[in-house]
């Protein structure tokens, strides 16, 4: 059978949305009037979600379950989504409905126009924390300023891919992905679509601070080597200052000035780069960290069923 579009959302403990999400994607997917799938992806949830991804997949031929050994991560839960697709287009969609199932027409338009990728921008949020917020905002800008490419403000993961797009981006084998970056580093012809974020349907967010913090270190490590850049900046800058130090100091000697004598001086001196030595060295790192996890070849993800066990 021939499949237009794959829907693709990961989840991981949404118990509260499944039904509500099956039934908006189906509503809207059926006006297209074209075949479509929708791939299911659990990320080692235990609250029930696995068991009711198989039982939807049961009721409907069109629902496609990837199953987790454990949670492996929303980007890699996306990333399985995407090695399973078959679709001519593939949306990716949070599977707790913050992003409206409706929102997919849109980005099918604009698919149709010819654009390759269409990502949904975020012009309004609702019912989240000011803290999420911000983190969002001061993260998005960071990532525009100082990675090499140009990922779009505002958007998440939801948005359209074209199957040529979805191809290269499944031949990208790197294992700390983030998909915006990746799908932004590909190239092709690509437009964004506005809308409003919707608060959860069900449930609380999935991304504690932690994993958002872990995200944002992947963001910046895959598409920049910029912090790696600032370790030889300030080093630039302390040996700078000591050349100018020297002189300074030896004629204040001279002269008999008492500036700069103490133990005071000398210790916040050492202690200030012995901290930034640290800190370099934790960079370089974070960098080596990712690289012998890349060196290890491990796979992404490992599953207990994929829709090929059908
Ligand atoms: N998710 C996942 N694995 C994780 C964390 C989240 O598959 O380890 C899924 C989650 O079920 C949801 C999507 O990723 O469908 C986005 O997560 P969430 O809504 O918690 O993030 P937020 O919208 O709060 O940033
Ligand atoms: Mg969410």
């Amino acid at each position: 059978m021939k499949t237009v579009f794959t829907i693709i959302a990961p989840v991981f403990n949404e118990i509260g949305n499944l039904d509500y999400l099956y039934a908006r994607i189906t509503e809207v997917m059926d006006t297209t009037m074209e075949p479509w799938e929708l791939v299911l992806v659990d990320d080692g949830s235990t609250d029930g979600s696995t068991e009711k991804i198989r039982d939807l997949a049961k009721q409907d031929e069109r629902i496609q379950p990837v199953i987790f050994a454990r949670n492996f991560g929303h980007q890699i839960a996306v990333t399985a989504g995407l090695d399973f697709s078959r679709g001519d287009a593939v949306v990716i969609i949070d599977a707790d409905l913050q992003d409206p199932p409706e929102v997919i027409l849109d980005l099918i338009q604009k698919w149709r126009e010819g654009y390759e990728v269409v990502y949904a921008q975020r012009t309004e949020r609702e019912g989240e924390s000011w803290f999420k917020l911000a983190t969002a905002k001061i993260f998005y800008r960071t990532i525009y300023r100082i990675t090499d490419v140009k990922i779009p403000l505002d958007t998440g993961d939801f948005r359209l891919l074209d199957r040529k797009v979805v191809n290269v981006m499944n031949i990208m084998r790197e294992r700390h992905r983030f998909l915006r970056g990746m799908s932004a580093w590909v190239g092709f012809r690509s437009i964004g679509v506005g809308y409003k974020r919707e608060a959860r349907h069900s449930g609380k967010t999935k991304y504690p601070f932690k994993k958002m913090v872990k995200l944002a270190l992947t963001a910046v490590t895959s598409f920049s080597y910029m912090p790696l850049q600032i370790a030889m900046w300030v080093g630039f800058i302390a040996a700078g200052i000591s050349i100018i130090a020297i002189p300074v100091v030896i004629i204040l000697r001279s002269i008999g000035s008492q500036f700069f004598f103490g133990q005071a001086t000398t210790l916040i001196a050492v202690l200030f780069l012995g901290g930034v030595q640290l800190i370099s060295l934790g960079i370089l790192g974070e960098y080596i960290g990712r690289i012998y996890d890349e060196v290890k070849g491990r796979p992404f993800y490992i599953t207990t069923e994929t829709p090929e066990d059908k």
